[in-house]
């Protein structure tokens, strides 16, 4: 792993209201390698990570982090849906959801996601698109300890 740092300049459109309506980053010439602990590769190294290295644009769109994982629905009459979905680990959202639409009995109980690696995630029950993060609060009851409470990454009030 090495870090490619680009000097240059960002470049902001605004339109008559003063909203930005783009952005762009112009890169200069100043590029330089390098390792993960912020140590400049040597001259050698960085000039064939140069050659080597995939060229990525500076439009600051965060590379793709969406897998196809499994979204699992299970109703409290005991029957479970599976229908496969795309989850994005940077954002927590759910999306293209194949969900067969049929009459389930039950209500809905339970739904998460099963990754590639076997990881389970629990789906917020309020939005039905986004995982739950585990967050620390501090418990009311006594403040020694912390108490771990499930919220919406998309931000719904879930309590
Ligand atoms: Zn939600």
């Amino acid at each position: 792993m090495f870090k490619k740092i680009t000097t240059g300049f960002v470049i902001q459109d605004y339109d008559e209201n003063g909203k930005c309506i783009s952005q762009s980053f112009v890169a200069g010439d100043d590029v330089q390698f390098e390792d993960k602990n912020g140590n400049p590769l040597e001259t050698d190294d960085g000039e064939k990570i140069e050659r080597n290295h995939e060229y990525f644009p500076f439009d600051m769109v965060q590379p793709q982090t969406v897998e196809v994982v499994d979204f699992v629905s299970e109703y409290d009459d005991g029957s479970i849906l599976v229908s496969p979905a795309k989850y994005d680990a940077s954002t927590g959202q759910i999306s293209d959801i194949h969900a067969i639409d049929i009459n389930m009995t039950g209500m809905l109980s339970r739904e998460f996601i099963i990754r590639r690696s076997g990881e389970e995630i629990e789906i917020c029950l309020q939005c039905h698109e986004h995982t739950m993060k585990a967050v620390m609060l501090e418990s009311v009851a006594s403040k020694q300890s912390l108490e771990e409470l499930k919220t919406c990454r998309g931000g719904c009030d879930n309590d």
